[in-house]
């Protein structure tokens, strides 16, 4: 009995555990290695599974302050009444194994899945008492971060107007189309390893990396292994391939293409072809010839 009491009085003491008991987030450490993500990932995948206005605002930067949008984000929590094996928070949004049971750990880790379980647990955005950085207040340290990503990835207009001063000179320049996503990428994913025109070596026949009339229509975002950043640049092109004149994306064995009735993910056709086999540490992404 005494025993009992004991140990029931040191796991409830720690502050800490009473914000994880309430479910979702015990706030996660923060990602800043380059690329890993960040606001971009979080409004992308947010906004794919159905978050508008303020409820999209508020997922990305509670999404920030949990996991500073790093899908890989693992946060072990000590064992609660609620949960006597202890729990861990996962994946960009932390969310709890515990409480959440039927997210599936490749769920949580998955930026996609794991936007479509908030939108959920979070009743469309409007109910987010179960985050810890949501109790707490620290999301709101990142709501300028949110608010100044989704102003970016909205720049694309869907008139596709490039803005003035895209586009590099020949003879082995860029396209303004691709100038500009270029530097979209660069601004939205923090890498500028971009690669652009090529000589006319290295690449298939008529890659879009060699100029036509002094201007290349392609870039490649490298990426190394960090291929959960790939598939953001990959998906956020894609989502945005009307306003950014894109052409075609190439990225782990998969294309989408735009020239396509219906254009959709699938796997490279041949698996001989340098579509298959030769994008794994970058991905590329085709613009279409006239812009
Ligand atoms: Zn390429």
């Amino acid at each position: 009995m005494k025993l009992v009491l004991a140990a029931a009085g040191l796991l409830l003491v720690p502050v800490v555990l009473v914000a994880a008991a309430v479910g979702a987030g015990a706030g996660g450490s923060e990602a800043t290695g380059p690329g890993a993500g960040g606001a971009p990932g979080l409004v992308v995948a947010a906004t794919r599974a159905g978050f508008t206005g303020q409820g999209l605002r508020l997922a990305v930067a509670v999404g920030l302050a949990e996991s500073g949008g790093n899908p890989a984000v693992r946060s072990p929590n000590p064992p609660t009444p609620g949960c006597p094996q202890g729990s861990t928070d996962r994946g960009a949004w932390q969310l709890n194994n515990c409480y959440h049971p039927e997210v599936a750990d490749a769920c949580a880790d998955q930026l996609a899945c794991a936007a479509e379980a908030t939108y959920r647990i979070s009743a469309a955005g409007s109910d987010w008492r179960a985050w810890a950085t949501y109790t707490s207040g620290a999301y709101q340290a990142k709501l300028g971060a949110a608010d100044q990503a989704l102003a970016t990835l909205a720049a694309p207009t869907a008139d596709g107007q490039i803005p003035a001063g895209y586009g590099t000179p020949g003879p082995c320049g860029l396209s303004p189309a691709t100038d500009y996503a270029k530097h979209l990428v660069t601004e939205l994913f923090g890498t500028a390893d971009i690669g652009g025109c090529a000589p006319f070596s290295g690449h298939v026949e008529n890659s879009d990396h060699y100029p036509v009339n002094g201007q290349a229509h392609a870039i490649d975002v490298m990426v190394a292994t960090n291929t959960a950043l790939g598939w953001q640049v990959a998906q956020w092109a894609a989502a945005n391939a009307a306003a950014l004149h894109v052409k075609y994306v190439i990225f782990q064995g998969q294309i989408i293409d735009f020239r396509a009735p219906a254009p959709g993910w699938h796997a490279c056709r041949d698996p001989a072809s340098s579509c298959a086999r030769n994008h794994f540490n970058h991905v590329h992404i085709s613009f279409t010839a006239n812009a």
